[in-house]
């Protein structure tokens, strides 16, 4: 029985890749400095898993960037834009690498960096492959190759980790019409078995191919390529120990596919999908070489492992396939837990004793191997497990029986507003008395570097509380009085007193821990801290009452509540593992319920809910989805429907492509709802156009993510693109999302641009 890794975080214990880039690319370090960066962060990995214990290291694990990007430049998918990049420039593969990665504008070039997308349901962003009919590959990059022998020097015999052919390919987009990017198999595969030789040549015995996409619905194509490159592989290569990994769902419907696959090692993800392993183990197509790699221990989540269960689970396939041909391993790359919980010295000690970072991960894999071996001398290690985990599941910290006997009392009436819309519209537009096309924004004005620094001064204590509060009053003040000045139909009050969406509400509520260093790299050297969900979520007092209703006694005009909605906040946190998601998302939603009444009783006639990650919560496979959608709008209906007829409901979201769930994004019934536009010109308001969409729409006319500030006769034209597919009562006028990334100089000059934009299509009605 051997243990096995699938990969470790590689933003290093205290975010050393982040701050090595970041350097780099600021100009203030050399390309050597970085280069030593990444090499003592893979040093020191493949150090922490030899000292635990593990028998299989992972190398290729490392990136300076993003996995998929360091594939495309191994096969050599380079776009055309970046050649000059490389040949005009004389500049090195790393920055080839970071122009792909992150746009090129200097020395009188200006390069659009590639597309980014989420890596299946994590929050991790992947660069997204370009692709063109008849592409042809060579080998570019030899990372793979080096980072084996660079770690095979100092003492590493490690397992490279490659994203297959097959799941590469499928990662990509086609960048041109009249080819499926499955066709350019055959041109591919030749660099797969140009790497496997060198590694061959440097003495490789295992490999491991990712295949994620086996957990996906699988046209017969994407089976037939499957079929096609596991076999050459085989073929060209009878001798080195081929594992596919599979994770974040269940084989299902491919899992013939899968055990028909001429490897040796197939890796399955037991935590996301514990009843396979029978499915597998009873299989005759099962070949009796096969060696199982079983994905016992979460790398999504941060729990301590339940090592009876993980034990049952382990005996069950010894009892049928022997021990020899099992690997103990996580269910996925540990990519996407935090490092090291030895660094949280301040989180609660009851807490903490429930929990397991990456590091811990590690000797939870070598400690399950002892265990299903019988070495005594882990006994005690499950003892100490199992008094760890009834501790959690009796302890009062997680339970509050208060909360779960009100998630029994909800019935549909709780989902549910009092008149349906038709009705509602009637009693608000005369209640709000707005004209056609509102203007209003999604939330955030810019946290500059010195709002920011004032929240850094408080936390530290140099500034007293009433003292933040005298900064982000008269902060919130002048943006009121902005807005107010160029003609804004409903404000906002700019969100200053927040550090983050999730986290603010998460801080304020019963049932939340927060780490110090606990960071995952979300993409490139951009990291986030999710907080962690551990017990039954309540609402201890108003969390955002103090500073909307000091914004509405600024103005005549109306001050429009911002909350995070359920399922956002359950999406971006470490969640409980031992209740299902979508009862700490009831939860959730009644204390936001509870928070959108208080609202309205401080006069507060605009709620918006925000739900941006209603979308990136779909599970992986189409099947599953309506199950999902069914309890996530839910959950919002529950957080909104508390108030009267006349109180308005709004919800934001970015990503919008809603085309194959706009009836759900309908069923959640927001009486306004501000989506992302403009980059697509528009056209992603034809989900809503087709559909007939009901309830009140507000296209963003401007893209916040860029400075660049757009005219109004632009975003007149948006409007106008609007307008002939959404009747004109039913649209609002607002920017694609919050403006908190952007500075105050060209956010003012957008906004009074979009205004004009709204006052001239009003005149032309
Ligand atoms: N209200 C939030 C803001 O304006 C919404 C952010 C988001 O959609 N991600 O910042
Ligand atoms: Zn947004």
């Amino acid at each position: 029985m051997l243990t096995s890794n699938l990969g470790y975080p590689r933003i290093g214990g205290n975010r050393e890749l982040k701050k090595a880039c970041e350097q780099y690319w600021s100009g203030k370090t050399s390309v050597k400095e970085l280069i030593n960066a990444g090499h003592s962060i893979r040093q020191q990995n493949w150090q922490i898993q030899k000292n635990a214990g593990i028998d299989l290291i992972p190398s290729n694990d490392f990136s300076f960037y993003d996995q998929v990007l360091d594939m495309s430049l191994t096969v050599g998918a380079i776009p055309e834009r970046y050649h000059e990049v490389i040949l005009n420039n004389k500049k090195t593969e790393l920055d080839l690498y970071f122009a792909m990665a992150r746009g090129y504008q200097k020395e009188g070039l200006d390069i659009t960096a590639m597309e980014m997308t989420k890596w299946f349901d994590t929050n991790y962003h992947y660069i997204v492959p370009e692709f063109h009919k008849n592409q042809k590959f060579k080998l570019f990059s030899t990372k793979v190759v080096d980072e084996f022998n660079e770690a095979k020097y100092s003492g590493f015999v490690t397992k490279p980790v490659i994203i297959g052919a097959v799941s590469y390919l499928l990662l990509g987009k086609e960048k041109e019409a009249g080819f499926d990017r499955l066709d350019l198999i055959k041109n591919l595969l030749p660099v797969y078995l140009d790497v496997l030789d060198r590694l061959n040549d440097s003495g490789v015995e295992w490999v491991q191919f990712d295949e994620p996409f086996l957990a996906l619905d699988l046209s017969d194509k994407a089976k037939e390529a499957f079929r096609f490159v596991y076999a050459e592989i085989r073929k060209a290569f009878p001798f080195i120990n081929i594992t596919i990994a599979n994770y974040f769902d269940c084989f299902a419907d491919n899992l013939d596919l899968a055990l028909s696959l001429p490897v040796n090692v197939l890796h399955l993800d037991l935590v996301r999908c514990p009843k396979q392993l029978d499915d597998i183990l009873e299989s005759d197509k099962l070949s009796p070489k096969t060696q199982l790699s079983l994905g016992l221990v979460d790398g999504r989540n941060v729990w301590k492992n339940d090592f009876e269960n993980s034990l049952a689970l382990i005996h069950k396939a010894i009892r049928k396939i022997g021990q020899d041909r099992i690997l103990i391993a996580p269910s996925c790359s540990l990519l996407h837990s935090p490092c090291d919980l030895d660094f949280e010295t301040a989180l609660n000690p009851e807490i903490k004793q429930w929990l397991a970072f990456a590091k811990q991960k590690l000797d939870e894999i070598v400690t399950l191997k002892q265990l299903a071996v019988g070495d005594q001398n882990a006994a005690e290690k499950l003892e100490e497990n199992r008094l760890a985990n009834t501790r959690r599941s009796t302890s009062d910290l997680v339970h509050n029986n208060k909360v779960k006997e009100r998630v029994l009392a909800i019935t549909d009436k709780h989902a549910q507003r009092e008149s349906e819309f038709a009705i509602r519209k009637k009693i608000q537009h005369q209640a709000l008395n707005l004209p056609l096309f509102p203007t209003t924004t999604i939330g955030s004005f810019p946290q500059t570097a010195e709002v920011r620094s004032w929240r850094a001064k408080f936390k530290k204590g140099k500034l007293s509380q009433q003292q933040y509060d005298e900064l982000i009053a008269r902060e919130t003040e002048e943006t009121i009085r902005f807005q107010e000045q160029i003609g804004i139909d409903v404000l906002v009050h700019g969100e200053f007193e927040r550090n983050d969406m999730v986290e603010y509400f998460g801080e304020q509520l019963e049932g939340f821990a927060f780490t110090k260093y606990g960071w995952v790299q979300s993409y490139g050297s951009r990291c986030v801290k999710p907080p962690i969900i551990f017990g039954d979520v309540s609402r201890p007092a108003p969390m955002t009452v103090k500073w909307s209703s000091y914004a509405q006694t600024l103005t005549q005009k109306l001050v429009k509540g911002m909350l995070t909605g359920p399922v956002t906040i359950l999406q971006w946190s470490f969640v409980r593992n031992d209740q299902p998601r979508s009862q700490t998302c009831t939860q959730i939603a009644l204390a936001i319920r509870d928070e959108v009444c208080d609202l309205e009783k401080a006069n507060i006639k605009v709620i918006q809910i925000d739900e941006p990650a209603i979308r990136e919560g779909l599970p992986l496979r189409k099947a599953d989805w309506q199950a999902y959608l069914q309890w996530a709008v839910r959950a919002f209906r529950i957080a909104a429907s508390a108030v009267n007829d006349a109180t308005q409901i709004h919800t934001h979201m970015c990503y919008s492509e809603f085309n194959d769930i706009i009836q759900n994004i309908a069923d959640m019934d927001a009486d306004v709802i501000t989506i992302e536009c403009s980059r697509s010109q528009m056209e992603l308001l034809d989900a809503f156009a087709d559909f007939n969409y009901p309830n009140e729409i507000g296209p963003g006319v401007y893209d916040i993510h860029s400075p660049r500030v757009p005219s109004k006769d632009e975003m007149l034209n948006l409007l106008e693109k609007a307008q002939a597919v959404i009747p004109a009562h039913q649209l609002w006028v607002n920017p694609d999302c919050g403006l908190k990334t952007r500075h105050w100089e060209e956010t003012k000059k957008a906004l009074i641009e979009m205004v004009s934009a709204a006052r001239e299509i009003r005149q032309m009605i």
